[in-house]
């Protein structure tokens, strides 16, 4: 069933065990596996509850409804045997499945990684437990409670004239690819001193005017990016090594390889072109 018509719906509570067919996000490590069957128009696999048992499946977690079908995330630790699934790397699963689900895929990965994560207390070390009602993990010795996390980063674009500023991270699979500056927000530090910050770090530039732009979950693992614009102040072009190979300013028509679509990277270059055409 497409899902362009259907609405997911978040729950904590599972329906009362029943046998109905359900979406099982699995996954394992950075990986999440797909149905390539093509009796299926999407390709997150469909299991009634004891097949994925049969899987040996842990951590199934309950994440809500997508129309009445329920969804689950869960654990493969290993490639089963007896698994006619493919695991593909969760970041290219966007161009395998539509984008409504690519976007449960993102919830469920980030809950998975909580329910993983927190097994044991960060204070104290002992077993925690899940709450009923909400997504939350309490301690069983000292009641410490843990919340799925979630890490605000800034996104910015920074224009000059009719240029932007673009960066080749030293990380960045793709040796071709840039993309604007990014960065983890501190503590005691507001959006704003951050976009300051972390352009000024990498580049060296100073910048002014700086606009809220929108924001976008991104599970790699936990971030919540938030975008910007902004003006250039001042400044000559430093990079950090430790972060940057390489950073210039481009025009609209000369911009080189750039991130894909459903990214708010890509979304705030591409504000950039259309406002440099207009
Ligand atoms: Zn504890």
């Amino acid at each position: 069933m497409a899902m362009t018509d259907l609405e997911f719906e978040k729950a904590v509570l599972p329906p009362k065990a029943g046998q109905e067919m359900a979406y099982f996000f699995i996954f394992c490590d950075n990986s999440i596996f797909i149905d390539e069957r093509e009796e299926y128009q999407v390709s997150i696999p469909i299991l009634k509850m004891d097949e994925a048992l049969k899987l040996k499946l842990e951590d199934i977690c309950f994440l809500g409804m997508i129309g009445d079908r329920s969804c689950y995330s869960s654990h493969a630790p290993a490639l089963n045997k007896g698994i006619s699934l493919k695991p593909i790397n969760i970041r290219v699963l966007f161009e395998k499945v539509d984008f409504p689900f690519w976007k449960v895929a993102g919830y469920a990965k980030q809950i998975h990684d909580w329910n993983l994560n927190f097994k044991y207390c960060g204070r104290c070390g002992q077993k925690t437990e899940r709450k009923g009602d909400e997504h939350v993990r309490i301690c069983s010795n000292c009641s410490l409670m843990s919340y799925p996390r979630i890490s605000p980063a800034t996104i910015i674009a920074v224009v000059k004239e009719n240029q932007i500023l673009l960066a080749r991270g030293v990380n960045f699979p793709n040796k071709k690819m840039f993309s604007i500056l990014a960065g983890f927000v501190e503590p005691d530090e507001t959006l704003e001193d951050c976009v300051k910050r972390e352009v000024f770090e990498e580049t060296g530039i100073i910048v002014k005017n700086i606009r809220y732009f929108k924001s976008q979950s991104w599970p790699f693992p936990d971030s919540l990016m938030i975008g910007f614009t902004a003006e250039y102040k001042s400044g000559e072009i430093v990079i950090d090594k430790k972060e940057i190979e390489e950073a210039s300013w481009f025009s609209s028509d000369n911009l080189p390889l750039v991130p894909n679509q459903y990214t708010i990277a890509r979304e705030l270059i591409d504000w950039f072109v259309e406002r440099s055409d207009s």
